[in-house]
């Protein structure tokens, strides 16, 4: 690559023109050329037609989701006419990035593999790289497919829906209006939307694509490394979490518009420590686990409620798992120790030497977790039934916030959340009571325990700001708390009741780590 060619307005060394949605280049494929910007682009290459044959990398999980038109040359030696043609990118979720994707022959050149569309497949820049001419290549870390086929959860996720709002006037601008959907505010222009209007809502933590980012005229001006993150930020003294964008026809409120959005969720870096071997394990040896914000769910906590509000802490979520021997993995065993990130994906952490120093495994050393569930959940692996102990692994170098703890220095905080006892989506979660005394039966400390009663806005308001009662010193802010009625119920949409409420100290904070 030349010198120089990494700066701004440069992709793979060629000057970026500018970005398209997908369907400018594949409604279009095969009429011969097409003019752009001035430039004349050649519509019928075999880049083109492997990727309307899919447009996700066939080794891993990149999706491309948007062209950028690039030079060629620009015209100007010998008087010939400018020419550009169009990459496909796939944004990581990680920094945000751009990942070229490249068509790659299933059967290598050096084989013998011809230049055909049936020996074509869409492969991102990285895994095409890895791959190079091995006849049987196979990507890091894939996790091998489930035995049996994914429940559909119904606890909400991730993801940018269509949804209904209603304006607000801001109270501190001119030019600016709320839109108001369930508890979250996001600032947008004036005049811009009006009461009853669909959009996109698209949450934190999503990577929006540059063409998306043009259209709203935010190009540049997001979060992260690419600037394309989106994060709460506060507008005149307004905390705005989320876009807006105009839903396009036939849009119908409700609908999931994430994929054809091209907006992924951010996902950060796995820290080293957090890092290690793992293996596919299976849904059946993971739990699945995630807290919507009271803002998405403001109605589903009913005024009285008995509820217990738990600190949340700010560390990395972490799964200890025992299985009965009947349901003991051949190879690795009945120790089912996982991250967040990792769970989610069915991937368990090997129990092996290559990761006596992982966080995790670490965490379950120092407080002998193991030992201490096969002690008091003896009569339910006999049962056979596995029990997982969910609980944040913390501590100064995991995230931001240390809570005077520093596994550095073999300092690891850990706290429990919740037991789940049965297979993952079979099973329940123990309630307030029956977790209070499986983690004395454990001999392990429970996550801050900040308030029993009934639930109502204004004692979640008073508990969600303030410092941290982990360390007893109050070293710091807090992140926000956990609400959750102390005999577990479900909702219809939201699945397990169980709501974050998130302060904004936290959210505004600067220099702050999510990794899991
Ligand atoms: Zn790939």
């Amino acid at each position: 690559m030349g010198r120089n060619r990494k700066k701004e307005g440069y992709q793979d060394g060629a000057k970026v023109l500018g970005t398209y949605p997908l369907e400018t280049v594949l409604d279009d494929i095969g009429e011969y050329n097409r003019e752009f910007q001035g430039y004349l682009v050649r519509m019928s290459s075999l880049r083109y037609h492997t990727f309307a044959k899919g447009l996700k990398c066939a080794y891993c999980d990149l999706v491309g989701s948007f062209f950028a038109l690039q030079e060629s040359y620009n015209g100007d030696r010998e008087g010939k006419q400018p020419r550009a043609h169009f990459n496909l990118y796939a944004l990581d979720p990680r920094d945000g990035t751009w990942v070229l994707m490249t068509k790659d022959h299933i059967l290598p050149r050096a084989e013998g593999g011809k230049d055909t569309l049936d020996n074509l497949v869409t492969a991102c820049r990285r895994c095409n790289a890895k791959k190079a001419d091995k006849l049987d290549f196979k990507p890091p870390r894939k996790p091998k497919r489930s035995r049996k086929k994914r429940r559909k959860d119904i606890m909400a996720h991730f993801a940018a829906t269509v949804e209904r709002i209603t304006i607000e006037p801001h109270p501190d601008a001119d030019r600016l209006e709320l839109a108001a959907v369930g508890d979250y505010r996001a600032v947008v222009g004036k005049g811009q939307f009006k009461t009853g209007d669909l959009v996109a809502y698209i949450p934190e933590q999503a990577v929006v694509p540059d063409p998306l980012l043009e259209e709203m005229g935010l190009k540049g001006r997001l979060a992260g490394k690419a600037q394309n993150r989106v994060k709460a930020i506060k507008l005149r003294g307004v905390l705005s979490q989320g876009l807006c964008y105009p839903a396009r026809e036939g849009w119908e409120e409700g609908q999931d518009v994430t994929e054809e959005l091209g907006i992924v969720k951010y996902v950060p870096p796995i820290p080293s420590q957090m890092d290690g071997e793992v293996y596919g394990a299976g849904f059946d040896y993971t739990v699945k686990y995630d807290i919507e914000n009271y803002k998405r769910f403001p109605d589903v906590l009913v005024e009285g409620e008995p509820v217990v509000f738990t600190e949340k802490i700010h560390g990395t979520w972490t799964q200890v798992g025992v299985v009965p021997d009947a349901l003991a993995h051949e190879e690795h065993g009945t120790l089912m120790v996982t991250s967040k990130g990792f769970a989610e994906q069915g991937i368990v952490l090997i129990p092996n030497e290559e990761n006596e120093d992982n966080l995790y495994f670490r965490a379950v050393r120092a407080n002998n977790i193991e030992a201490a569930v096969r002690d008091a959940f003896d009569y339910m692996l006999k049962a056979g039934d596995p029990v997982f102990v969910l609980g944040e692994t913390f501590g100064s170098g995991v995230q931001d916030l240390g809570y005077g703890y520093d596994p550095r220095k073999d300092n690891i905080g850990f706290r429990v959340f919740d037991i789940y006892v049965g297979v993952p989506g079979h099973g329940r979660y123990l309630n307030d009571d029956e977790l209070d005394d499986a983690c004395k039966d454990m001999n392990l400390d429970r996550v801050p325990v900040l308030y029993r009663g009934p639930f109502s806005k204004e004692v979640m308001a008073q508990h969600t700001d303030g410092t941290e009662t982990v360390s007893g010193e109050g070293q710091h802010i807090r992140e926000g708390i956990v609400m959750r009625p102390q005999t577990e119920r479900r909702h219809p949409s939201l699945g397990r009741v169980q709501l974050k409420s998130v302060s904004e100290h936290y959210l505004l904070r600067k220099g702050g780590t999510e990794y899991n």
